[in-house]
């Protein structure tokens, strides 16, 4: 079968070129200047039209927490329905976390997720690990895991005291062995024995509606942890360093001197740290901010966080934007953490709308249409060791493509989402854009306004190292 897109212009990190497209089978088989393949003889099954719109590589979000189980519930989407969801929006792949338990053997931990993710998906999936303990089992399990499941990078927390966290001394071994194996270490950078003493105080005062869960984490103690993962991770012998989900000024401060002397310090934002405060939507009046309490939190409205996020897509010191999508519904999960903040289940659900809110940069002049697709497809397949199969429209690519129409508009709401939530963190957001058509590995998943994907289609990522090694 083969499908030819027309009339398109598609968008990569070298720019934006009217370019037609010709999908054999699964894969990307030629690219043809406009003309050049009707004339020139080309025979497809199929032609579809692209006239103004943009032709862009499927999305790739690394953060997403399918099924994840916290504070007694689980994250409401299973693999079927986030996947659905997801590629309903553009995105093409996934990179969930396989979790070990603290006490649990890893390889456990990560058959768990396989079962829970096999047969299910509409689109290509893989897997990091959470190393929720890290002993010396665990650290003969990262190797093999880099070696034999195609799993290259291990995440670690230095948050939740009692549940995820490692201490310095766990984190600074788990790093020495992925100094050795190449493996990438993933830091969720946030003081949590410092947060859990300010959220214990908070209750004990009485202080216990959602924007409390924001303000006794403040950004500093975000900006502490960045910092003494760098230096961990410089000890450690330049171990490659990403931080998931930034959201604070004096954390990418941290990524940026650690960059700029020459180290592999990476950093991914998400779109509600780009959009989203702790004024506007974490303090919404009674129990409602519950449904934008995730770690870290919203920033104040009046602290530049923001606009330093921006700032740091535009000049690389962050190379991507996620989701951490982890949705939890606002009845009976949310609801979990009336009257104590701290028993709210932490997580926002955004794998849907990921390539809309980014592409809102590029509508209202704050990011390139090139680094809108760097951001959210090839930097991302590039750091997690998928690239060229993904991230890029090239001969020889997977046939992940998303025809995107930038005259079209999108508003977002629960009415009409496809993720399994019953609120939307979005709710109302106008977008100057649409998704039209997404193929995954050369099938048209989502086209004419319905789904024709399948669970099932989307197979399992073995991953290579990070191809940003210095
Ligand atoms: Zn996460």
């Amino acid at each position: 079968m083969k499908t030819l897109i027309t009339g398109g212009t598609v968008v990569g990190p070298l720019g934006a070129v009217p370019t037609d497209v010709l999908v054999d089978g699964e894969t990307i088989a030629a690219l043809y200047a406009p003309g050049v393949a009707s004339t020139g003889g080309v025979v497809a099954d199929k032609v579809v039209d692209a006239t103004g719109k943009y032709v862009v590589p499927g999305g790739v979000d690394v953060h997403t927490h399918m099924k994840l189980p916290f504070g007694g519930t689980f994250a409401s989407d299973d693999f079927e329905s986030g996947t659905r969801a997801a590629a309903w929006g553009g995105t093409t792949t996934i990179i969930d976390f396989a979790v070990q338990r603290t006490g649990e053997v890893v390889q456990d931990g990560l058959a768990a997720w396989h079962a829970l993710a096999d047969g299910n998906c509409a689109i290509d999936y893989g897997f990091h690990m959470i190393m929720g303990g890290v002993d010396d089992e665990a650290l003969k399990a990262m190797d093999y895991l880099v070696e034999h499941e195609g799993i290259t990078s291990f995440k670690l927390f230095m948050a939740y005291p009692g549940v995820f966290y490692s201490d310095d001394g766990q984190i600074l071994r788990a790093m020495q062995k992925a100094s050795d194996n190449g493996a990438l270490i993933m830091m969720h950078a946030e003081n949590g024995i410092a947060i859990d003493v300010l959220a214990a105080q908070a209750v004990a005062r009485g202080d216990t509606d959602p924007v409390f869960h924001g303000i006794t984490r403040p950004s500093a103690l975000e900006g502490e942890a960045t910092h003494r993962a760098t230096v961990l991770a410089q000890v450690a012998g330049n171990t490659p360093l990403y931080f998931v989900h930034m959201s604070a000024s004096e954390a990418l401060a941290h990524v940026s001197a650690a960059r700029g002397a020459g180290r592999n310090v990476f950093a991914e934002t998400c779109p509600q740290y780009l959009y989203l405060t702790l004024e506007d939507q974490l303090g919404a009046p009674g129990f409602e901010g519950a449904k934008w309490v995730a770690s870290p939190p919203l920033r104040p409205r009046d602290e530049p966080h923001r606009d330093d996020l921006w700032r740091g897509l535009r000049t690389d010191d962050l190379a991507v934007v996620s989701t951490d999508h982890c949705p939890f519904c606002f009845k009976d999960q949310k609801e979990l953490g009336r009257g104590d903040f701290t028993k709210i289940p932490n997580g926002i659900g955004t794998v849907e709308h990921r390539m809309d809110l980014v592409y809102q940069g590029v509508a209202t002049g704050r990011l390139s249409l090139e680094r809108w697709v760097e951001t959210c497809s090839t930097t991302p397949a590039r750091m997690f060791g998928l690239y060229p199969k993904k991230g890029v429209i090239a001969p020889g690519s997977d046939a992940d493509i998303v025809i995107y129409d930038p005259n079209a508009t999108t508003t977002i709401s629960a009415a009409t989402h496809h993720m399994n939530l019953d609120h939307s963190a979005w709710e109302g957001f106008e977008i100057a854009g649409k998704v039209d058509t997404v193929f995954s590995r050369g099938t048209a998943v989502v086209a004419g306004g319905a789904f024709h994907g399948r669970a099932g289609h989307g197979q399992y990522l073995r991953r290579g190292l990070t191809q940003y090694l210095r």
